[in-house]
């Protein structure tokens, strides 16, 4: 039987001959096609200004950069997040400050977010869990109550939208990836949506050496920019892969509908935590990058580690997103310790990503949860 990934890109023909076009035009790294890409995806989420680079993390790094987070600024964020989000507030040398997630939604608790604001919070910054958006209604109005930015991670959720409005197009800042986990693809990549032109412009700079062009022709640096422009050989794939992106997400969606068609009337007696569903009001908002469960540890005879080899045995890869943030050891130096967000810390312990991409089958998502109910008696 064929091994079945958690993960796998959609890659056809067509893709990687316009892929080797691009290599034929012996223009491969940044040019028309990235201009054609940032116009494409700009077009898709709305028309906020759009800037490509080489990951989420990298767009994340130049979003801290251009609102000038320093020491003694603060940003909240999830403990329930990729490790990508605490390491750039660090690194940017702004203090992080958790909140705990919802159990199920796993998105960023809001109300923990209201009391957690002080004076020297600069930003927030929520991770649409699994492609399911938070609730920016209420999050845009906090954050504009306090006066401060929304760096959303939405790394996981090109396609998303919340109240039929898409991700990317709330006003602020926002990340999305392109690695080859996420909806879609260009190797590696991510995307930056800016507030203005005028902060746009400032990621074109930042991305690229922090290089100005002067008047006489000449190049001057005034701040430091790092190096994180995307290929032509990655913005073609990037464009050919947005043309297909709604109905990959529609895909995905029937596959986690077949998910809970498997495991919902049989949940509660096994003990298995399935993820929300998406929001009623926005049936199609939520992309299904993932489909994560909570194993029922206390009742099963092994550890998680042993039910993934298990599975990985039967030729079905496992996934786990994510650990605790606060408690990676770099946090615990800082002071954090367990008990401090008790939902982030369960699903640290208990998550497990079932195969979830758009070429599965709906007999692959059967084999899957055969499987599945079958290891956790
Ligand atoms: C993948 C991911 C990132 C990082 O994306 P890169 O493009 O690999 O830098 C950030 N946040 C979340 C939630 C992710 O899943």
């Amino acid at each position: 039987m064929h091994y079945l990934p958690f993960a796998r890109p959609t890659l056809d023909e067509s893709m990687i001959s316009d892929v080797a076009d691009t290599l034929r035009s012996h223009w491969i790294a940044s040019g028309p096609q990235v201009q054609a890409f940032e116009r494409a995806l700009s077009e898709y989420l709305g028309g906020q200004p759009v800037r490509v680079m080489t990951s989420a993390t990298a767009a994340m790094e130049v979003a801290f950069d251009i609102i000038g987070l320093q020491p003694g600024d603060e940003v909240i964020t999830s403990a329930m997040t990729f490790f990508s989000v605490g390491n750039m507030i660090h690194r940017s040398g702004a203090k992080t400050v958790f909140v705990d997630c919802d159990l199920v939604t796993r998105n960023l608790d809001l109300d923990q977010v209201e009391r957690a604001i002080t004076p020297r919070t600069k930003a927030i910054v929520p991770t649409h869990f699994s492609g399911l958006a938070c609730d920016m209604d209420r999050l845009m109005g906090i954050a504009a109550r306090a006066n401060i930015r929304v760096v959303e991670d939405a790394a996981l959720a090109i396609g998303s939208s919340w109240r039929g409005r898409k991700i990317g197009a709330f006003g602020d800042m926002a990340t999305f990836s392109f690695h080859p986990n996420k909806n879609m693809t260009t190797i590696e990549g991510g995307a930056l949506v800016c507030a203005t032109e005028a902060e746009a412009r400032r990621a074109e700079v930042l991305r690229f050496h922090g290089i100005q062009r002067l008047a006489d022709g000449t190049r001057d640096i005034v701040d430091a920019g790092g190096k994180f422009n995307m290929s032509d050989v990655s913005a073609r794939l990037g464009l050919a892969q947005l043309s297909r992106l709604d109905e990959w997400c529609a895909r995905r969606r029937k596959l986690a509908a077949a998910y809970f068609d498997h495991l919902e009337p049989v949940a509660e007696a096994r003990g298995i935590v399935l993820p929300a569903r998406a929001h009623a009001d926005d049936p199609a908002g939520h992309s299904w990058n993932m489909f994560c469960v909570l194993l029922p540890l206390s009742r099963m005879q092994g550890s998680r580690k042993d039910f993934m080899a298990a599975m990985h045995e039967r030729g079905i890869g496992i996934g786990v997103s994510y650990e605790a943030m606060h408690l990676t050891t770099l946090f615990r130096g800082l002071g954090h310790r367990e008990g401090e967000h008790p939902n982030a810390e369960r699903i640290a312990r208990e998550t497990v990503t079932l195969p979830l991409f758009p070429t599965m089958t709906e007999a692959d998502v059967a084999r899957v949860c055969e499987n599945l109910l079958q290891l956790i008696d």
